[in-house]
């Protein structure tokens, strides 16, 4: 290859997630439970999180490594000052073909507009459920469903593309699937379902409390029968399937019952700037030394290439074969999922 780096299974870098803040609005349980984020959580410095300006040049760098999509995540990324600063940053940046958000949608209503401007085309808003009573007992009683809507409608009115992440766990809201279905099929958002994931040390994780991908299928396809749809490209993370009346879209991401490390191409950056190149990463690689103590690009250039060449990460194919260790894990609030 001749720009880029491929890791110990030959899987190029291609993407990379950057986490603007680990802060949140919300106490999604599955996240940020509220007895382990509570006041007195030790959360980041704002002097130890990186700068816009440093973020723009460890995005430069990656793209040269071979990066050609940007997602902003957090924590709650639109709690970061001045979000649209950065997006423009990037946006205007060569070689980057896509950037897009992921965003818990309680902030977007007034903030759709200016991202829009700063040159944002997609946006993916997480949402539970439509009923308002399991929505606050799933988000630690902090956000409503009419404030996530009326960011979802913002969001498609301003013109961004919008995609809907819904958490299925069983107990909690698998009876929102076929509301949740219909509902974004209506309004022609493509709605992705994920599996409940084990990652970090504080969601008390359950294999019985995962709704399968299997099961979320069945339950849709008997009312509103699905065909399997051929990926967009190699990697993609949701399986896609289309309703069969109308070719609307759906996905399932599925890493707990069918796993896709195989093709696993995404690098994460905390906001303080570690590198993790798995969601169940132990420990981070601090970049933020890197980019501080040197003004030669190709210094942090050379330490990414290493650990990416390095990686030998499969975590879920290893939690499918029960293989996968015991250990501490990286919080999901750190590194933005
Ligand atoms: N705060 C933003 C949001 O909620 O969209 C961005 C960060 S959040 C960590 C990114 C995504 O991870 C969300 O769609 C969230 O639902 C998902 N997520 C968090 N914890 C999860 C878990 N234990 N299993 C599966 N998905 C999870
Ligand atoms: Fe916040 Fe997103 Fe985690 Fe929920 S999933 S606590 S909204 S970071
Ligand atoms: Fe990628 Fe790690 Fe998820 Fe596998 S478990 S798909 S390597 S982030």
């Amino acid at each position: 290859m001749k720009h880029g780096v491929l890791d110990q299974w030959q899987r190029p870098l291609r993407d990379l997630r950057l986490s603007v803040t680990d802060r949140c609005n919300f106490r999604c349980r599955y996240c940020m439970p509220a007895e382990i984020f509570g006041p007195d959580y030790p959360f980041l410095s704002s002097d130890s999180i990186l700068t816009f300006e440093e973020m723009e040049r460890l995005t430069a760098i990656f793209v040269a490594l071979g990066v050609q999509k940007v997602r902003i995540t957090g924590g709650e990324p639109l709690l970061r000052k001045d979000l649209p600063e950065l997006v423009a940053r990037i946006h205007q940046m060569d070689g980057v073909e896509d950037i897009a958000i992921t965003t818990n949608g309680s902030m977007l209503k007034h903030q759709a507009q200016d991202l829009v401007r700063a040159g944002l085309k997609r946006v993916t808003v997480s949402l539970d459920s439509l009923n308002d009573e399991r929505f606050r007992e799933l988000n630690g009683n902090r956000g409503k469903v009419k404030r996530v809507l009326e960011g979802i409608q913002a969001a498609a009115d301003a013109g961004l593309k919008v995609k809907i992440n819904m958490v299925v766990q069983k107990g909690k809201n698998e009876q929102d699937i076929l509301p949740m279905a219909k509902y974004f099929k209506e309004r022609q958002h493509i709605l992705r379902f994920i599996e409940y994931m084990d990652v970090g040390n504080s969601n008390g994780w359950k294999m019985e409390e995962v709704v399968t991908k299997k099961e979320i299928l069945e339950t849709i396809h008997a009312v509103m029968p699905l065909k399997a749809v051929d990926p967009n490209y190699v990697g993609e993370v949701a399986t896609r399937y289309q309703y069969v009346d109308d070719e609307q879209e759906i996905g399932i991401i599925s890493s707990v019952t069918d796993s896709f490390c195989a093709n696993c191409s995404r690098a994460r950056v905390s906001a303080e700037g570690k590198l993790y190149t798995c969601l169940f990463a132990t420990n981070g690689f601090d970049l933020r030394e890197c980019l501080r103590s040197s003004d030669d690009d190709a210094v942090v250039k050379q330490k990414i290439f290493d650990v990416w060449n390095h990686r030998v990460d499969r975590y879920s194919d290893d939690r499918a074969n029960n293989r996968a260790r015991k250990k501490s894990k990286v919080e999901m609030s750190h590194i933005g999922g």
